[in-house]
């Protein structure tokens, strides 16, 4: 059987829980694990604060009141998302504005953004689809006129980048996530990165159930008091243990999940040339590299139909290939809190035909080439095409 995902424990885990069990002796939050994760996210990405979460939906939350939502304030984002990119800010009475992805990249498409704009407007909300990065620069741009907020969905996108900088550092804010379905993990995990010094006061503050206690350790004032809304947004330092020893295994384990990528790609091509499938988008078909961290690979097959019956080929071969999502407007919340800005199309039409293969750190190569000989035979027996993409 080939699963769609294993998550990997890299082996200093356990020992780095042990450490903060035993030798530091304290598992709630903020303690030293958890300040040696935030190092490493500032370190390594460049921003200049980081601060742990449960998950990366605590972390929209956390972006969601520092950006001060108010009901009726409309937020833009995709409807191919993940349903926290959208809650987070419906639970500020928030309106979730959704647009348009565009066909390559399966990211939002920036040139409807300006369409999308009301008086309402306060933020949007890139999200970083497989780890590919969205047109950052028009984003910003935009945002800058309108005077908007950009909080980046980086839930899959750690250490990719866009134009050398890495994703969830360009807006204003950005979101990762570490659940077990990502490439780094702590079971459930998240971070927000504040790139602007201006949020990091209050955002010290909403981390800590709305009190003044960091500032009370580092000495600035002499108690600790309940100074604005707030909540436990900290993770314990078991969480923080296990996932700086995944923090450390970063890079090893990216370049594995892009050799992979890279493996599935140059044998789909033949496939995709004869237009059975669509393959991701990468930067340059010729050089045929991962662009971005490895996080997904998909294709994309001609019809539902057809993808439905190319999951249960693979299944009977012990392969667990899956799809998502169900677009967030055509979902029963999505239509109660949220609303549409143009048509749809690509987001409807794509949803249905993306199939993501197995891909993770400890896949063998033989089985990357076992999945695609699957897909082939499929396809020899199957006269369909698919439909151009672009
Ligand atoms: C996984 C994911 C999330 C949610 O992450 P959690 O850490 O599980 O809260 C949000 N947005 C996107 C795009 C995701 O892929």
């Amino acid at each position: 059987m080939i699963p769609y995902n294993r998550p990997f424990i890299g082996g200093k885990e356990l020992s780095n829980i042990a450490q903060a069990v035993i030798k530091y002796g304290h598992i709630s939050g903020d303690g030293v694990f958890t300040k040696r994760c935030q190092a490493w996210l500032q370190e390594t990405l460049g921003c200049p604060r980081a601060l742990l979460t449960h998950s990366c939906t605590a972390a929209l939350e956390m972006a969601a009141i520092l950006c001060d939502i108010q009901p009726g304030d409309e937020v833009i984002m995709p409807s191919y998302t993940f349903v926290s990119t959208a809650n987070a800010f419906v639970l500020r009475g928030g309106v979730p504005v959704f647009v348009d992805i565009r066909p390559d990249t399966l990211n939002m498409d920036e040139t409807l953004l300006e369409e999308a704009i009301t008086p309402r407007t306060k933020a949007i909300v890139p999200v970083h689809y497989a780890g590919v990065p969205c047109a950052m620069d028009e984003i910003n741009a935009i945002a800058k006129e309108y005077k908007l907020f950009v909080i980046e969905d980086a839930a899959q996108a750690l250490l990719s980048k866009y134009k050398g900088r890495f994703l969830g550092t360009l807006g204003h804010m950005g979101t990762l996530s570490f659940h077990e379905t990502k490439n780094i993990i702590s079971g459930e995990g998240g971070a927000l990165l504040l790139n602007d010094e201006r949020f990091a006061e209050r955002a010290e503050i909403l981390w800590e159930k709305g009190t003044n206690r960091k500032k009370f350790f580092r000495g600035e004032v002499d108690k600790y008091t309940w100074v604005d809304v707030g909540s436990s947004f900290l993770p314990s330092e078991i969480i923080a243990a296990f996932l700086h020893a995944q923090l450390e295994m970063t890079e090893t384990i990216i370049n594995k999940r892009c050799r992979l990528f890279d493996l599935y790609y140059s044998l789909l091509e033949p496939l995709a040339r004869k237009e059975k499938i669509g393959l991701p988008w990468v930067e340059n078909a010729l050089d045929r590299t991962c662009p971005s961290n490895g996080h997904i690979f998909y294709i994309v097959t001609a019809s539902l139909e057809e993808r439905s019956a190319l999951i249960e080929h693979l299944k009977t071969n012990g392969i667990h290939a899956v799809f998502h999502y169900i677009p967030l407007h055509s979902s029963p919340a999505g239509k109660k809190f949220g609303r549409t800005s143009g048509d749809l199309n690509f987001t409807t039409d794509l949803s249905d035909r993306v199939l993501r293969l197995p891909l993770f750190y400890e896949m063998a190569e033989e089985e990357v080439h076992g999945v695609v000989d699957r897909i082939n035979e499929f396809y020899e027996k199957s006269d369909s095409g698919v439909s151009r993409l672009v």
